[in-house]
């Protein structure tokens, strides 16, 4: 079967047939009222709640994720954004009015909301529900119309989505492609007016340069290195704690998991001790009968992680069992400086700790780096804080935890250089699917002379005043 053709009802069609359809309705300017967008966002919320078993039961087959995790991140995560875009989509499609100078009286300005028209959204396989169904709400809340393609890596979630996401939201807005990247290659090769997609830097070029094309707006969620600097400061437990927490949630498949570890030489067995207490406290003695724990995507990824872990000593962990994709939760240390673990992201259950021997040795290790998608910080100590903070660009940064700056409503999500640009999350969502439109509104009399020539020295001293 064709891979893009997913609905049987409509397997005949071509994808370019059903994107047209789509493409006219946006060129011909149909209009979306807020009560349409309330409903799609209802339909989102209400796909969630009839599905929420099913969508469990596809990350348990894909990702061998537990419920909680599951819920955490993917139900629950989808429920909050959603709902806080539906509370305050109203306020957001007011008019910001602005200030109008004299220059410009009388009338008055303001900015406005509008749709980008056709929006494409290509997700990936760690988070494969969320990140779908957040970008789509927060397309169908800016009055796009939205393609999605689902990422061909987490099967069974994307056909729960390839079967029912439709017919929850407007059929004639709405079309979701299964397929890989010959899918997405054929996809980014139509016109589109904004895409979002959500994958690896090196694929994230690819959409880019696609993009160019049309001059398409992209953002553009990519992965990266994200480096956790323990300071000597650092209370060892608890940071041990929040680093193997962040580190080993969905076997290391997380894009804002914390990749490597730099920490004074003279603490680095300390804090080995330390991620081995809580290993075996989340994971228990055997991580390979926790219920807790989850499992290698595919065998490709099984086999990249393998070699990934023959570029250091083991220090935790280390088993394998490629029956069921299983890598234990490894900790990796006394890396060469080359170390491919030490230049790629990792995506997966290894963390390579790394000595430093003075803290601006390891903020100088860092900036070496493309720029992080997250950085975090172990310390007390304030002027290290704000000396991070400024000194080291990232698309976040977090003290004294990992990953929690994802369920912060207010901030926004995303990344700068190499791990992306634009982001999402709360009101970012919304924007990222909105063009902020200028409008100025003149009244037809009270037209100022000075403004037509001919000019003079009168008219040129008064233009000077109005416009300073
Ligand atoms: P993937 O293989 O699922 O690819 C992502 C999408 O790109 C899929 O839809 C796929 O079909 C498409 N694709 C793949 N190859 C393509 C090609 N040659 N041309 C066009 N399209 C192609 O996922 P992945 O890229 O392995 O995802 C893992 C990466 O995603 C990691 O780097 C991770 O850090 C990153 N990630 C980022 C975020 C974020 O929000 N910043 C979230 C999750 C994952």
């Amino acid at each position: 079967m064709n891979p893009m053709t997913i609905k049987t009802e409509t397997a005949a069609i071509t994808p370019e047939a059903r994107l047209e359809k789509l493409r006219k309705a946006v060129d011909e300017g149909a209009h979306r009222t807020l009560s349409w967008r309330l409903a799609q966002l209802d339909g989102v919320l209400r796909f969630v709640s009839d599905h929420e078993d099913a969508m469990l039961a596809a990350l348990k087959a894909d990702l061998g994720r537990c419920a909680t995790e599951a819920r955490v991140a993917d139900t629950l995560m989808v429920r909050s954004e959603v709902r806080l875009i539906r509370r305050n989509l109203r306020r957001w499609l007011q008019p910001r009015r602005v200030h109008t100078p004299i220059a410009a009286q009388p009338g008055k300005s303001w900015v406005q909301q509008e749709p980008f028209g056709l929006a494409l959204i290509l997700g990936t396989w760690n988070y494969p529900f969320q990140q779908i169904l957040i970008p789509l709400a927060g397309a169908l809340a800016a009055g796009n119309a939205a393609v999605v393609k689902l990422s061909e890596v987490a099967p069974h979630s994307a056909s729960l989505m390839a079967r029912y996401l439709e017919h929850y939201v407007d059929p004639t807005s709405v079309i979701v492609f299964t397929g890989g990247p010959e899918t997405a290659s054929r996809l980014l090769g139509c016109r589109f007016d904004k895409i979002f997609y959500t994958g690896s830097s090196r694929v994230g070029r690819i959409v880019m340069k696609a993009a160019a094309e049309n001059l398409t707006p992209v953002t553009l969620e990519l992965g990266g290195k994200n480096p956790a600097i323990v300071a000597s400061d650092a209370p060892l437990e608890v940071t041990a704690r929040r680093i193997v927490w962040g580190r080993f949630m969905n076997a290391g498949q997380i894009c804002v998991a914390p990749d490597y570890v730099l920490v004074p030489e003279h603490m680095r067995l300390a804090l080995i001790d330390s991620l081995r207490r809580a290993i075996l406290r989340f994971y228990g003695p055997d991580p390979h009968r926790s219920e807790s724990y989850g499992r290698i995507v595919n065998e490709q990824h099984f086999s990249r992680l393998l070699a990934l872990m023959r570029d250091g000593r083991v220090a935790i962990g280390g088993n394998t069992d490629a029956t069921d994709r299983y890598i234990a939760p490894t900790v990796l240390t006394d890396l060469p400086a080359g170390a491919a673990v030490l230049q790629e992201e990792i995506f997966g259950p290894i963390l390579p700790v790394v000595g430093y021997q003075t803290i601006e040795e390891a903020l100088a290790f860092i900036r070496a780096r493309p720029k992080p998608l997250a950085l975090y910080l172990f310390t007390k100590n304030r002027s290290l804080q704000r000396r991070s903070i400024r000194d080291i660009s990232s698309g976040s940064v977090v003290i004294n935890d990992v990953i929690v700056n994802q369920i912060v409503p207010g901030l926004p999500f995303g990344g700068v250089g190499n791990s992306g640009m634009g982001a999402f999350h709360g009101r970012y969502t919304f924007d990222a699917f909105s063009h902020s439109k200028a409008v100025v509104h003149r009244e037809l009399w009270g037209d100022l002379d000075v403004r037509y020539p001919p000019f003079s020295n009168r008219k040129d001293r008064l233009l000077q005043w109005l416009l300073s």
